[in-house]
């Protein structure tokens, strides 16, 4: 008897990359494949690629390489948006077998009816469509805990550095009743928490419902313990978003608010359509309205034209606002992006330093946040263990929490208080009373008539 054949996985990128691994690798498992561990011998692997900067692209081409050394008999499929974009370049690498953008990736089990190496890529790249989608779901591979929901894909933004447009294409949302479909699908399977992923999920519109509508809907499922908002552009964010946080305990108050610089005339330059002061003046309502909400941004640094006087503006960003931590990016210049034609490129030791200093300040920024929580009672659904036994995971408001205690497992909500910080920057939590899934207390999301 034939022995099953294997498939293994590999993705760069962002959450939304991640989750879409997922969705491929279940599709490659319901046709019969064994998943296995990457860097397993392996007859198809997937490289699930990105194309943010210069940088994400090398590394795509190095595990290509990589795959090909130790098992060059394995059927090489690069897909995503280096595909997408780059597929010139990968073309040159001897010993790929497909590639394929966005619009065909997930559907990339159907380009491979026999593994069988190729003398020549081939190369799939449709047009990206506007339509609405769908997405299939599979019940095998959940993750234990939390479950990314993806609700949306492109965007239509165009900020001057950015090649999503280009590589995802234009803004498409996945059809609503879809995404209940699937979110009550997740629950049924135990799913606690859901993160909501997409490129610019505040855009979100299908026939006549919004991002809002999407957030009511699923607040509405009976059973959901948790959903979370994850990033979302400044502009896109309805004011009622906040209410709803202030009023759920479901909705939990976090926010990802990518700033991208505390300077105006690099905003203007990246073609962001807000300023500081309004970006700023939205932290502070937030803040009032949800008191512990933790807001966290993307920095980017050394975007052309960034001079000392911007960047210590975006340092302010950190040092005197309540923002809590931040991603920093490093300007990387993408061919075809409006950004690559200006003048003024920034040195890249410039740009190192300055990338530093802003990891510094967001560590300096992230710890005091933790810090006005201690003695305060927290909500941490449990991940993982660490090496000393003690639970990991994260609180309503995005803290990152250790947790000790021998009655507890993975996928609970356990109330604790938090005690310190210690010197990796995780907050100490000590237990309070049984985790909160054993007790009968569930309390109703919101009320089904708020439906949309
Ligand atoms: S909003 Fe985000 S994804 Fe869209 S173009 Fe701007 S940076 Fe890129």
């Amino acid at each position: 008897m034939r022995e099953k054949l294997r498939a293994s996985f590999y993705t760069l990128g962002c959450r939304l990359n991640q989750a879409e691994t997922g969705l491929i690798s279940n599709s490659f498992r319901e046709r019969g494949y064994d998943i296995v561990e990457f860097g397993e011998p392996a007859d198809v692997c997937i490289i699930n690629s990105c194309t943010v900067t210069e940088q994400a692209d090398a590394k795509c081409r190095q595990i290509v390489r990589q795959v090909l050394r130790k098992n060059p008999d394995t059927f090489v499929a690069v897909v995503g948006c280096y595909a997408q974009t780059g597929f010139e370049a990968l073309q040159q690498i001897e010993g790929i077998d497909l590639i394929v953008g966005n619009q065909d990736k997930l559907q990339v089990i159907d380009l491979i009816d026999e593994p069988a190496k190729r003398p020549e890529p081939r190369i799939v790249r449709s047009r990206m469509t506007r339509s609405p989608f769908t997405l299939p779901f599979y019940g095998t591979d959940l993750p234990t805990t939390r479950a990314n929901l993806k609700i949306q894909d492109g965007c239509d933004f165009m900020c001057s550095f950015c090649i999503i447009p280009f590589a995802r294409g234009r803004a498409r949302s996945r059809a609503f009743w879809d995404i209940q479909r699937e979110a009550m699908e997740l629950v049924e399977a135990g799913i606690k928490e859901i993160v909501l992923t997409g490129v610019n999920i505040g855009t979100y519109r299908f026939e006549d419902k919004g991002f809002m509508d999407v957030v009511r809907m699923l607040l509405a499922i009976p059973g959901l313990r948790r959903l979370r908002i994850s990033s979302i552009e400044p502009t896109t964010v309805d004011e009622e978003l906040l209410d709803l946080m202030a009023d759920s305990e479901v909705l939990c108050s976090h926010l990802h608010l990518p700033v991208q610089s505390g300077s105006d005339r690099i905003l203007k330059s990246m073609r962001r359509v807000y300023s500081v002061r309004e970006f700023l003046n939205f932290v502070d309502r937030a803040h009032r309205r949800v008191p512990d909400i933790l807001i966290g941004t993307d920095i980017m640094v050394g975007f052309p034209g960034e001079t000392e006087d911007d960047f210590a503006e975006s340092c302010r960003i950190l040092t005197d606002t309540p923002i809590a931590y931040a991603h920093v990016f490093t300007y990387s210049e993408r061919p075809g992006t409006a950004s690559a034609r200006i003048e003024g490129k920034i040195d890249p030791r410039i740009k190192k330093q300055r990338s530093k200093e802003i990891h510094r300040l967001s560590e300096q920024q992230k710890r005091a946040f933790y810090a006005q929580f201690i003695g305060k009672t927290v909500r941490v659904l449990t991940e993982e263990q660490d090496f000393d036994g003690r639970w990991l995971g994260f609180s309503d408001n995005y803290i990152r929490v250790a947790v000790a205690g021998s009655d507890l497992h993975e996928n609970q909500l356990v109330m604790c208080e938090i005690q310190s910080i210690d010197e990796k920057g995780i907050a100490i939590g000590r237990p309070i009373g049984r985790p909160e899934n054993e007790r009968s207390n569930r309390k109703t999301n919101l009320n089904p008539k708020t439906v949309a």
